[in-house]
């Protein structure tokens, strides 16, 4: 029998639904069960891939394309479990198919209704995922708040799936929040209200994961007593000090996973968390620490690159090094008064990472300038890329205009362009090019080097392209490029000469890192950084 636990919040919202779900996966997998991951999204966008990152984070991409919400990204940095397109729904996506199969006259004439219709949809989408034959347990992360309207149809979907499956085969997890209030004291009541409203739409939780500032032992007793839930159900997610890769550990200490087995009736070997460990034990640990830039727009916001912190603090710990990420607001490099030595005084290296539009990008030109010329590593990603190759054409072969068509559609020097200008064909739509493909990579280069073989798989999610109109001269002048497509059409990687390591890459490397396999390119980075003397 599949297996299946839904997660759910109360209270209010970024309480780390994903990292409790991601986290039990993880101490899942631990036990030798195979798991699969699933995101509920109850917006009504059809995938994250227009949503704006200031609001919304990171665009989360997978192997087959999908454009996903950042807590898949969680779920791939804590588990193995394969993460596809199938394993994110979104309110959007389950309308879209209902309203086109009516449309098609697919109902027969019926009323269509969120409850069936919607809820059975969102029900096939879920059992898809869970039944195949090498899953033993489905986690479904239900998005958003309970009592929010806009769950409602996903929790009728999970009451009727616990309903039909039974309750040792389905089991309900809530996370809450324990406040504290002036005078520090710790109130239980919003949890209270939290789970009753959760009992009100037919769900009773089976465990109760609470977020506290600190170790909640004293009121388990009462909070079980007041929710109807087992004494070993209530866990503490108190706040941990180093690394959110912790949560597991805090987790399997209070025999979380021992307890969830047990209800749904699953043998399991013992957990084998011994990388885990290791892993937060060089968090922990650290024995040397390095500052690393990374210079775009949107910094404000924490979420907006969170695969491309995660894999920075990664590839440190592959080098027994603490990685401090300082944050540089490419408007630092625009402008009179703009001085890169001082932006750049106190880090050892700088990571340009993705993004779209003009607004920033000068000021990144001048940044990746400096780190060129003053031999600083340097690690552009996607846009990065693009910008060190920008930054190639002006400064090395004096083409003042060269920019992406993206940012100045009549320059007279667009080294990075859309592929249809490049082949000069009309009309061709732009394009992005979604997912994961493969690259080949030259002998004797940085790329090489790091990943350690010739070909790679790695995932994009882009329009433009490094022009090829340019290869000849940008090479001739020295620019290497060293991966290609296998077809050798499109440049994937390009580095700089007589430099310790300068490395612009096409694709997106921070969506494959794991702490406990942390990215070939990011360990790379980070090595080169620890090297940099200033
Ligand atoms: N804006 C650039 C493009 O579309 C880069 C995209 C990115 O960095 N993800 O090609």
């Amino acid at each position: 029998m599949k297996k299946l636990v839904f997660v759910t919040g109360g209270v209010c919202s970024s309480l780390g639904k994903g990292v409790t779900a991601s986290s039990i996966g993880s101490l899942l997998e631990a036990r030798g069960l195979s798991v699969r991951m699933m995101k509920i999204d109850p917006y009504l966008n059809v995938d994250a891939g227009t949503m704006n990152p200031y609001q919304h984070g990171e665009v989360y991409v997978t192997d087959d394309g999908a454009e996903t919400d950042l807590d898949l990204g969680n779920y791939a940095r804590f588990t193995n479990a394969p993460i596809a397109r199938a394993n994110s729904i979104t309110t959007g996506q389950v309308y879209q198919e209902v309203i086109e199969k009516e449309r098609q006259g697919r109902f027969l004439g019926r009323t269509v209704q969120v409850i069936p219709h919607i809820t059975d949809a969102i029900k096939a989408r879920i059992h898809a995922v869970a039944d195949s034959p090498d899953v033993d347990i489905t986690i479904v992360e239900v998005g958003g708040t309970v009592g929010d309207m806009e769950s409602i149809p996903f929790l009728e979907a999970a009451r009727q799936i616990i309903h039909e499956e039974g309750h040792q085969n389905a089991v309900s997890v809530h996370v809450t929040l324990i406040p504290r209030v002036s005078g520090g004291e710790l109130k239980t009541k919003p949890t209270q209200h939290s789970v009753k409203e959760l009992q009100e739409v037919g769900i009773q939780p089976d465990v109760l994961v609470v977020r506290c500032d600190e170790p909640v032992e004293g009121m388990r007793r009462k909070i079980a007593a007041f929710t109807n839930v087992d004494f070993e159900g209530v866990i503490s997610a108190h706040d941990v000090p180093v690394t959110i890769y912790e949560i597991p550990l805090v987790f399997h200490e209070q025999k979380l996973d021992v307890y969830l087995l047990r209800r749904m009736n699953i043998e399991s070997r013992h957990a084998d968390l011994r990388a885990w460990k290791e892993m937060v034990r060089k968090f922990r640990e650290p024995k040397r620490r390095v500052r690393i830039g990374v210079v775009g727009k949107y910094m404000e916001l924490v979420d907006a690159y969170k695969s491309v912190w995660e894999a920075l603090h990664h590839g440190g710990i592959a080098n027994d090094a603490v990685v401090d990420i300082v944050r540089i607001d490419s408007g630092d490099f625009e402008g009179e008064q703009a001085d890169p030595a001082k932006a750049l005084a106190d880090v050892q290296g700088i990571l340009i990472p993705g993004g779209f539009g003009h607004r920033g990008t000068s000021g990144m030109v001048a940044a990746v300038r400096w780190a060129r010329e003053h031999k600083m590593p340097c690690f552009g990603i996607c846009l990065g890329m693009q910008i060190m190759t920008i930054e190639w054409a002006r400064t090395v072969l004096g083409w003042e205009d060269a920019d992406s068509s993206e940012f100045q559609p009549d320059s007279k020097h667009p080294v990075v362009s859309l592929l249809e200008e490049q082949l000069e064909v009309k009309n061709y739509g732009g394009t992005m090019r979604l997912g994961a493909s493969a690259s080949v990579l030259k002998e004797g280069t940085r790329v090489r080097e790091a990943y350690g073989s010739e070909t790679i798989q790695e995932r994009h999610r882009h329009r433009y392209e490094f022009s090829n109109a340019y290869r000849a001269d940008m090479e001739a002048s020295g620019l290497r490029i060293t991966g290609l497509t296998p077809d050798g059409t499109l440049v994937e990687c390009v580095e700089w000469p007589d430099h310790p390591w300068g490395v612009g890459v096409q694709f997106h490397p921070e969506f494959k890192s794991r702490p406990v396999a942390p990215h070939p390119l990011f360990r790379a980075f980070v090595k080169a950084c620890l090297g940099y003397a200033g």
